[in-house]
């Protein structure tokens, strides 16, 4: 089998696809500490630098200690802690949802939901860049799938169109997913629009937040709160992984949605519970991103966003306020190239490369947090700016 393997890999390396791991001898945080060296770190989605805050270290050092470090099988097989009902009520009160339904992982949240909500009569209406954990699961669900133009409501209309005119004598749903805020490009769905769209169709609508989440709206919930689309989408999603500082997934909507789930999501159902540390500092988090230590952590993020679109005319087509900064590259090679020196000169912004996104549209994905200086971003700007 290796020598097999081994000539699949090498048909990677040929492609400029390998990839390998980064052991890294510190925690997550701006500055970490790879191969012995000192490294600024700008490709995190840790955005409000939560994932090392004490007061979420504490939270789970203190969970672990009350409910120990394993949560033993699944919530449906010995119980479920009652750590996780706060966890989903506080998460519930969050999106202004009635309730909410916790994973081990996004990527379970996505698979568990959509795989329970669409079958093979069904039709899932996907966006063109949607997250992998979407896509494996809209092929997992058997449903009939439809890819709609990346933002481009218009033809969401014409596969919705299409959709309707194959409606057999069975009623057959249709499931549109898109994220809010895209996770490589940073720029943001039209969702009024989608929401117009789906309510048109009698469509259900599924919106994940992974990278909104936090970030965005008066409450902090994302950008369906600060559209004022609460209400408007039916099944939400989000992770507790990226600027929630912790590890997790979970779905928000009606309490029907969630007792549904529990019945059928498999990925909720035959899976461990997430441990009782990472629920403790996702708690610890909701805390933190709502009290005024969030609110200047929230408006150092920004400044920093800022900062870096004013200084590099590549990014100046961000959209306000989005925490990823695509540099576009194109070939696979410059892209490596570019990151490799960059890690020689002390940044680490690996390349994104397909299939995480689109043949020769390889690009640096660039991400501040807020844990970051203003000096270390002078710094990455004085050693990106001549290799442009
Ligand atoms: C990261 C991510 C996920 C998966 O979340 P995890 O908690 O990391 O499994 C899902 N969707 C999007 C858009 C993401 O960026």
């Amino acid at each position: 089998m290796d020598l097999e393997l081994a000539r699949r890999l090498e048909e990677l390396k040929q492609k400029q696809l390998y990839r390998k791991l980064r052991p890294l001898a510190s925690s997550q945080g701006p500055r970490v500490n790879l191969d012995g060296r000192e490294i600024l770190n700008f490709s995190s989605n840790d955005y409000l630098g939560l994932a090392a805050h004490p007061a979420l270290a504490a939270a789970a050092h203190e969970a672990a200690a009350k409910w120990g470090s394993g949560s033993g099988a699944s919530r449906l097989v010995c119980g479920s802690l009652n750590l996780y009902h706060e966890l989903e009520q506080s998460l519930a009160a969050f999106k202004g949802a009635d309730a909410a339904l916790l994973f081990s992982t996004g990527y379970a949240a996505a698979l568990g939901a959509i795989t329970s909500l669409a079958s093979p009569a069904d039709f899932v209406v996907i966006d063109k860049l949607v997250h992998a954990s979407i896509v494996d699961a809209a092929r997992l669900s058997g449903a009939t799938l439809r890819v709609f133009r990346h933002n481009n409501p218009a033809d969401l209309e014409r596969i919705l169109g299409w959709c309707r005119g194959q409606k057999a004598d069975s009623p057959r749903q249709i499931l549109i997913i898109t994220e809010s805020v895209y996770s490589m490009d940073g720029d943001f769905a039209p969702l009024r629009e989608l929401a117009a769209l789906k309510d048109r169709y009698h469509a259900w609508l599924m919106v994940d937040e992974a990278h909104a989440t936090g970030l965005f709206g008066p409450g902090r919930s994302g950008l369906i709160e600060e559209l004022g689309l609460r209400g408007r989408v039916e099944i939400q999603m989000a992770t507790l992984g990226k600027a929630l500082g912790s590890s997790g997934g979970f779905i928000t909507g009606s309490r029907v949605l969630a007792d549904y789930l529990v019945n059928r999501a498999r990925s909720f159902i035959f899976s461990t519970a997430p441990s009782p540390a990472s629920a403790a500092a996702a708690l610890a988090a909701l805390r933190l991103i709502q009290s005024s230590e969030g609110d200047a952590r929230l408006e150092t993020l920004r400044s920093h966003l800022q900062f870096l679109r004013d200084s590099l005319s590549a990014l100046q087509s961000a959209p306000p306020h989005s925490p990823i900064l695509p540099l576009l590259i194109g070939s696979e090679e410059n892209a490596l190239a570019l990151s490799q020196k960059l890690l020689d000169a002390g940044f680490l912004i690996p390349a994104i490369r397909y299939p995480t996104v689109p043949r020769n549209q390889a690009r640096l994905r660039l991400t501040a947090s807020a844990a970051h200086t203003p000096e270390d971003l002078h710094r990455l700007i004085a050693t990106l700016k001549p290799l442009l």
